[in-house]
């Protein structure tokens, strides 16, 4: 019994080390493709339920990798942010994001709006601040045109500093959106503390409507709750007609997902822009 056990501990030990090794490579290779621009940003439209057109989008992150191609961000950005490079890699999503938002709304004449996702590490630093407010006054975009989406964490130094830090987000003039809403940490408390305008619906919940009635009475009840304290909802991967109707029946305000549009390269997008300024 004793033997099989230390086996076990030496088995994990090699097995953590080899792992130990191949993640120092992965941060190396992540150093190497944020000086050598690998970091690109995709867009997902997000859709007005009532018009149906773009009210604006959601960054999402890729890593254009030379060799593996299109990297996402499920696979890197946890080890960005155990590394510490998700400072970097935020500030830059932020900085491109800014830039693209600044030149459609300029070249489309539309109040479009920008999404973008804070890790929990990010608001660790007090400088993030900072940086948002320099990108705002470098790009010349309007701060209430960017919207931060967030999550409840563990891994927040102090949730109270935290706070802190959303609420020097909305002074500049930014919104935010709780991300993942009714899933992991983000709780009810959250809800109430956070200076949030947007909750967006996880799509774990648009993923059951029709199939889980247990699920979809929890999901009516937050799209019940999230109006009644005077929140926008965004439902999050729709991909069916029929979770647009439903979810358009409860009321949610915009909708993201396949069904609409994929995350986009920014050609793409400026694309699908140009038809609809045709029309
Ligand atoms: P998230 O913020 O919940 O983003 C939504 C994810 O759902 C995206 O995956 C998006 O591509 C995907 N999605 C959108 N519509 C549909 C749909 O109809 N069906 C399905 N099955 N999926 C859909 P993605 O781009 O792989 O991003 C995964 C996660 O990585 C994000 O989840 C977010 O937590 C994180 N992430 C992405 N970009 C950033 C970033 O710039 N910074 C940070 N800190 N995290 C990011
Ligand atoms: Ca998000
Ligand atoms: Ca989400
Ligand atoms: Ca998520």
């Amino acid at each position: 019994k004793l033997n099989g056990k230390n086996q076990y501990s030496i088995y994990r030990t090699e097995l953590d080390g080899e792992q130990a090794k191949q993640s120092e490579e992965m941060v190396k290779n992540l150093e190497q493709a944020i000086e050598s621009d690998q970091i690109d940003v995709y867009y997902q439209p997000k859709i007005d339920a009532k018009t149906e057109d773009i009210a604006g989008f959601e960054a999402l992150v890729r890593w254009q990798h030379p060799e593996l191609g299109i990297i996402s961000p499920g696979l890197f950005v946890p080890l960005a942010e155990q590394s510490g490079l998700i400072h970097k890699i935020g500030l830059l999503v932020i900085e491109k994001a800014a830039r693209c938002l600044k030149a459609w709304q300029t070249r489309y004449e539309l109040p479009l709006t920008m999404s973008i996702n804070l890790s929990p590490i990010q608001l660790n630093d007090n400088r993030l601040i900072d940086r948002i407010s320099y990108v705002i006054n470098q790009t010349g975009i309007q701060a209430k045109y960017l919207d931060f989406e967030i999550t409840e964490s563990e891994k927040f130094k102090s949730v109270k500093d935290a706070l802190v830090m959303f609420n020097r987000i909305v002074d500049m003039g930014c919104t935010l959106s709780i991300d993942d809403f009714g899933t992991g940490h983000s709780t009810l408390d959250y809800l109430r503390k956070i200076p949030a305008k947007t909750l967006k619906i996880d799509q774990v919940f648009v993923k059951n409507i029709g199939l889980s009635p247990d699920d979809e009475a929890i999901l009516d009840a937050t799209i019940d709750m999230a109006k009644r304290v005077g929140h926008f909802i965004v439902a999050e991967g729709v991909e069916t007609e029929s979770q647009r109707q439903y979810l358009s029946h409860k009321g949610c305000d915009y909708f993201q997902g396949y069904l609409f549009s994929r995350p986009l390269p920014a050609t793409k997008i400026e694309d699908i822009l140009d038809q609809r300024a045709q029309i």
